[in-house]
């Protein structure tokens, strides 16, 4: 992913094998049809590359962006996963890995109910607990992390920002617990610690 900022806007470069994801932001007072409409994707692509109208795209969509997660993971027989259980910013890609991580989670505890004879309550708990507190503390966390990275306007915080970067680059202890972070290996560490 590489990000493309000037005073007023960023947005989001992903390369995936077949073509470019291109994520740019809107302002409420914008029409969904304008948004969407052939003048704006001129628009964004001439400030990218000079030539908007040249650029063929394949889709062409809305999202809004929300930061929350829920107060209980399990009521009852209902127990929540995934998007149910909480929404992120897409920047990072956490959302849907958070939610395999929620099930991976999960499993155990329902092999060890359902097989196993466990009584449900204490273990339906802990993933709550395990689950909830990640979310919170790393997923919502970084997620606004990364947006405020992107929304970086003055010289001297971008500066600041880059420097910080290359620092990544050469010391290998910080890069690895920077990837560590970002993978959501850390995540998965820190769950396995609450009881
Ligand atoms: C632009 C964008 C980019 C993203 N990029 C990434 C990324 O790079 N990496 C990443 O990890 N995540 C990414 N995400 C997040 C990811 O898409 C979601 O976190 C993930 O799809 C959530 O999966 P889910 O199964 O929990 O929920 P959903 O995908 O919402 O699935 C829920 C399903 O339940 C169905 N349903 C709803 N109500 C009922 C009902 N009453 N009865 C039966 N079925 C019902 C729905 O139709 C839907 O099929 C991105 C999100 C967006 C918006």
């Amino acid at each position: 992913m590489s990000y493309m900022a000037d005073a007023t806007e960023w947005c989001v470069l992903l390369r995936v094998p077949s073509l470019w994801r291109v994520l740019v932001p809107a302002v409420e007072s914008d029409s969904d049809a304008w948004l969407v409409s052939d003048e704006k994707k001129n628009t964004v692509f001439s400030g990218l590359m000079g030539d908007g109208a040249s650029v063929i795209t394949h889709h062409r969509t809305l999202y809004k962006v929300h930061q929350r997660v829920v107060t209980k993971y399990n009521h009852g027989r209902v127990i929540l996963a995934g998007d149910a259980a909480h929404l992120n910013n897409p920047l990072g890609g956490f959302g849907m890995n958070s939610g395999i991580h929620d099930v991976w989670n999960l499993t155990d505890k329902l092999c060890a109910i359902l097989q196993d004879g466990a009584d449900p309550a204490p273990l339906l708990d802990r993933y709550d607990r395990q689950r909830r507190t990640v979310m919170q503390e790393f997923v919502q966390a970084q997620s606004i992390r990364n947006k405020q990275d992107l929304e970086i306007g003055d010289d001297e915080s971008r500066r600041r920002r880059q420097e910080n970067l290359e620092v990544l680059m050469t010391n290998d202890e910080k890069r690895r617990a920077y990837l560590l972070t970002q993978s959501m290996v850390s995540s998965r560490v820190r769950e396995a610690e609450i009881a």
